[in-house]
């Protein structure tokens, strides 16, 4: 059984999640930490509760969800795991923070291994299938897990809402489709954690979401 922890860290409230089963295994999905408290609640958390960190994961690199890489890989020694697609259309965290105004130094560090639609990530006794979800970025990915009915969507699709399409490589019918396609064709009780906001399930948003 995974326990979902999620924190909601930076300028853009993304949330950040962990998981953990009981093996004690994690993995990081979207570390957005960003100032000092943030780290420090992160890493409480994870001695609070004798986890060891195997896995960073990024649905995609926004900046809001990359900011903590630097921390996870300094604290953990891990490299975060993106889709190729994200990592050579995206501008760079620093130049994405100048465009956002955020003046704040920021380090990069660089994707330790592209990952890609259905591979499947392996933690403790569990797995995460990897789904390929773009249009708000073109390397958007969702993390899924069958047996305990859940996904991390990123930005693709929110509480009664869906990704913006204006930034880098976005574009509106594409994720449409691909929401369509990949999230709202799993099980109707399969609980959605997005990137910002509360987290919702399949069947709320095949029946609410105005953008669907
Ligand atoms: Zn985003
Ligand atoms: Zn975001």
């Amino acid at each position: 059984m995974i326990t979902v922890k999620s924190f909601e860290f930076n300028y853009f409230s993304v949330n950040t999640y962990l998981l953990h089963d009981e093996t004690r295994e994690a993995v990081l999905i979207d570390c957005g930490c960003f100032r000092k408290e943030e780290e420090l609640e992160l890493s409480n958390y994870v001695i609070a509760n004798k986890l060891t960190v195997t896995h960073l994961l990024c649905t995609h690199l926004h900046l809001d969800h990359v900011f903590g890489n630097e921390f996870v890989n300094r604290t953990y020694g891990l490299k975060p795991q993106a889709h190729k697609a994200d990592a050579e259309t995206l501008p760079s965290p620093q130049e994405q923070a100048k465009l956002f105004g955020i003046q704040d130094k920021i380090q990069t560090i660089p994707i330790g291994k592209y990952i890609v639609g259905n591979e499947i990530i392996k933690f403790g006794n569990s797995e995460l299938l990897v789904l390929l979800v773009p249009g708000h970025s073109p390397g958007s990915l969702i993390f899924y897990n069958k047996k305990d009915g859940f996904a991390i969507v990123g930005d693709a699709i929110f509480n009664r809402s869906i990704g913006r399409t204006d930034l880098w490589g976005g574009n509106h019918d594409v994720l449409v489709a691909a929401i369509k396609d990949k999230i709202l064709s799993l099980p109707d009780e399969t609980i959605l954690y997005p990137g910002h906001g509360p987290a919702t399930n399949v069947i709320e948003e095949n029946l609410n979401n105005p953008f669907l």
